[in-house]
């Protein structure tokens, strides 16, 4: 008899699947079908032991895994079966609360706020109390704010109005926030965890009725769990005692917000009677795609080495494309995607495009408008549908067209004090004599409704700016466009700083096409190209698109073709990466690298260009895992020289070398907060030093790269010195904060909720 919950499974997944009772966990590299063996015991569990699906919890990371997970077992168990319980953490969080929060004495419609309303309220609160965001970023306080949650103690204010003190600002802001939330019951992403584990630890009988409904519980892409999410499992799981989770230490990427992959790998010391199931058979990709990436992650010192093997067809060769410019790299991408597409019978659906950071899709966004690929970008905005975007662009199309969409859009923003009544004036006027309302307005200042300082002031502007069309270049036009309309004040005022890189990045490639061009682009002809890119009409009704999402978001995934983007020093791995998690950091953007490779299943192509690198102002060149790779194993496209190999090789060097070790073992150092001390030990493997810190009487680890650790030498501290002690301390305090102000950041956010 066929069966097609259990046939197409191998011995290992056949074992993952039956062992339906204790703690059973799979550890299995990418591709070695461990969510699919996840998803077939889910339906096991269900037609072959009768458990109803409702009893079944299956967490996992994203809302999109969770999305292909749940049409994975309604294939299985049938469309209409109840799959609410496949969802993300935050998505199970939501469910509890919606059912139990009356418990806290919050209404069942309470309110979730995404990042963008956390950011209205402390606008809100930054006017209260007049600061800026010179003093503090919003990404700076929204750290904060995750941060002084952590242990819970805020919750005894919110719900209990108990003890909430605070002198300093950030602690003020913080308040108010909690106010405010508190006011309009409204949850941000890490309350949804928060209040979860408060009414389990608070209310035995509720945690008591969830333990006994949720009979068994799967975790998929464990490596990723944080300590809550982790508590928050162990606690539900505890009655039944059937917890099934699988993981792959190697794609762990999300370390830098708290993930904790020893979980996973010491489950067993926590649960001696576990079964441990081990896969290394790779499904997915080719043998040819599959060799970059064991190639890549053996790099890592950090691991447990576990190869995986393919019986796959040999498939195409790996291309690596470098490109003069980023022109060059997006265009490449786009004539591959429509060879794909036009000879070779993919389809765009099937290609998918990843980059490390969301910037990138900017120019690929461009050629792919250009060359009428159409495309959908997973989780998060198109760039030119930003809001400080289309300012901008609205302001060089009024110049040009006076249109009246781009002048509703600027005259009151930032505010002039010209509301409603001096619209509906000048509307009046303009369909009387017939004109468009800049000239409208040009032509009747002096009428008594019109007659205001801030109409005056526009009309200046834009009659200022119109003369320096022909002499400035457009970058140049966009840079006083911003300072005198009042734009650039308004978003630093805001504090929103992704606004702030938005604006550059537009610049920027303003300036790379003015370079590129040799000669002055008209403003007419560059609108023209960009009223494309705002088109919000484009092809929206075609699920036929390429995907473009960033490697966090692809996790889980796969397409028969991926393209690798933006793969250059600095880049993917991150320099900023490297800087505030050294080693550490390094080995995680390895593994975004690994993750982004065995998304694959057909082709896989990497490409990453020259130029200049607004990011770590450097010229570009390849990324060091570019030559972790021996070139057997792939084909360069795209006129590379040795000159650029030797100079990439070398700075790498350097880096390293600038980074390394400087000290031996008994050396005295001086630290900036601990003082004096002595090299006890060196771990080459993690590259730190233990040192024994004689004041506080304790050891520590240092790393390798820690740049304010000296040799000792007697002195007498003069006040100068003292200063700067003083800033390595608060530099030091920085360095600990192992959170990445990652331009992830959000896109987790935005994708973890269902
Ligand atoms: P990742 O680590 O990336 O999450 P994974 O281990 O979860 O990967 P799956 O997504 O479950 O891997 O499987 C990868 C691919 O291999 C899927 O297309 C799946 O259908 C296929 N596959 C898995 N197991 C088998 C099998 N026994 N026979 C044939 N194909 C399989
Ligand atoms: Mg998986």
């Amino acid at each position: 008899m066929s069966d097609e919950i259990l046939d197409n499974l191998n011995d290992k997944q056949l074992e993952a699947v039956k062992t339906t009772e204790g703690y059973v966990r799979v550890i299995a590299g990418a591709g070695s079908g461990k969510t699919k063996a996840l998803t077939s015991r889910f339906a096991y569990i269900v037609n072959r032991l009768g458990i109803n699906s409702s009893n079944i919890l299956c967490v996992t990371f994203t809302n999109k895994a969770a999305q292909e997970m749940k049409k994975r077992v309604k294939r299985l168990i049938g469309e209409s079966s109840d799959v609410s319980l496949i969802t993300t953490y935050h998505g199970f969080c939501v469910r509890v609360l919606r059912e139990d929060i009356n418990k806290l004495q919050y209404p069942k419609s309470f309110i979730i706020m995404d990042v963008e309303d956390q950011k209205t309220i402390l606008r809100e609160i930054y006017k209260e109390l007049g600061y800026s965001n010179k003093e503090f970023t919003f990404k700076h306080v929204l750290r904060y704010i995750a941060g002084a949650k952590k242990n819970m103690t805020y919750l005894n204010y919110v719900l209990k109005s108990e003890g909430l003190k605070g002198e300093n600002p950030l602690e003020l802001i913080f308040n108010k926030y909690l106010e405010k939330q508190q006011r309009n019951f409204a949850l941000d992403f890490d309350d949804l965890i928060y209040f979860t584990l408060y009414i389990f630890f608070n209310h035995t009988d509720i945690l008591e009725k969830w333990q006994k409904k949720l009979h068994y519980i799967q975790v998929d892409e464990m490596q990723d769990t944080s300590e809550n999410q982790l508590n928050l499992i162990l606690l539900i799981s505890k009655y039944h005692e059937n917890l099934f989770i699988v993981g792959d230490p190697d794609q762990t990427i999300y370390e830098w917000r708290g993930a904790r992959p020893e979980f996973l790998v010491n489950f067993d010391k926590q649960f001696p009677n576990c079964k441990t199931i081990l896969m290394n058979q790779n499904y997915r990709s080719t043998p040819n795609i599959l060799k970059v990436g064991n190639h890549i992650i053996k790099n890592n010192k950090l691991r447990v080495d576990k190869d995986m093997f393919t019986q796959n067809q040999e498939g195409f060769e790996v291309l690596h494309f470098h490109g003069k410019n980023e022109f060059e790299e997006s265009l490449w991408i786009a004539n591959e995607v429509k060879d794909l597409t036009e000879n070779q019978n993919a389809k765009y659906s099937e290609i998918a495009i990843l980059y490390r950071a969301n910037y990138i899709s900017r120019v690929i966004e461009q050629a792919f408008i250009r060359e009428n690929i159409p495309y959908t970008i997973f989780g998060g905005i198109r760039f030119f549908e930003r809001k400080e975007i289309k300012d901008v662009i609205s302001f060089l199309r009024l110049l040009v067209f006076e249109d009246e969409f781009s002048f509703l859009r600027l005259i009151n923003h930032p505010t002039r004090g010209l509301g409603k009544k001096f619209i509906e004036s000048l509307t009046i006027l303009s369909e009387a004599q017939g004109t468009n309302f800049y000239k409208t307005l040009v032509n009747n200042i002096s009428n008594k409704e019109l007659n205001r300082p801030g109409a005056i002031q526009f009309i200046n502007l834009i009659s200022e700016l119109k003369e320096l069309i022909k002499e400035k270049s457009i970058s140049d036009l966009v840079k006083i466009i911003l300072d005198r309309s009042g734009l650039s004040k308004l978003y630093r005022m805001d504090g929103d700083e992704d606004r702030l890189d938005n604006i550059k990045e537009l610049i920027n490639s303003m300036i790379l096409m003015e370079i590129e061009n040799k000669e002055a682009i008209n403003l007419d002809e560059y609108l023209q190209e960009i009223s494309l890119y705002t088109d919000l009409d484009i092809k929206e009704d075609n699920s036929e698109k390429v995907k473009l999402m960033t490697i966090h978001i692809s996790k889980g995934l796969e397409f028969p073709y991926v393209f690798l983007s933006g793969l250059s020093e600095g880049v993917l791995p991150s320099a900023m990466s490297i800087k505030e998690r050294r080693k550490r950091g390094l080995e995680e953007e390895r593994r975004l690298t690994y993750v982004a490779i065995t998304r694959a299943e057909n082709r896989f192509y990497m490409t990453e260009s020259e130029g200049f690198n607004f990011n770590t102002g450097l010229s570009k060149y390849p990324s060091r895992f570019i030559f972790e790779i021996s070139e057997r194993f792939y084909v360069r496209k795209g006129e590379l020289s040795q000159e650029i190999i030797n100079e990439a090789k070398q700075r790498i060097r350097n880096e390293v070398l600038e980074s390394s070790e400087k000290f031996n073992i008994g050396d005295l150092v001086l630290h900036p907060v601990w003082q004096k001390g002595k090299i006890t030990q060196r771990d080459d493997i993690k590259n730190e030093y233990i040192i024994d810190f004689f004041e506080i009487g304790k050891s520590k680890p240092i790393d390798f790269s820690y740049q304010y650790l000296k040799k000792y030498v007697e002195v007498t501290m003069t006040d100068e010195m003292l200063k700067e002690k003083r800033k390595a301390e608060e530099d030091w305090i920085e360095y600990l904060k192992i959170i990445d102000d990652d331009l992830d950041n959000n896109h987790f956010f935005n994708n973890s909720l269902t």
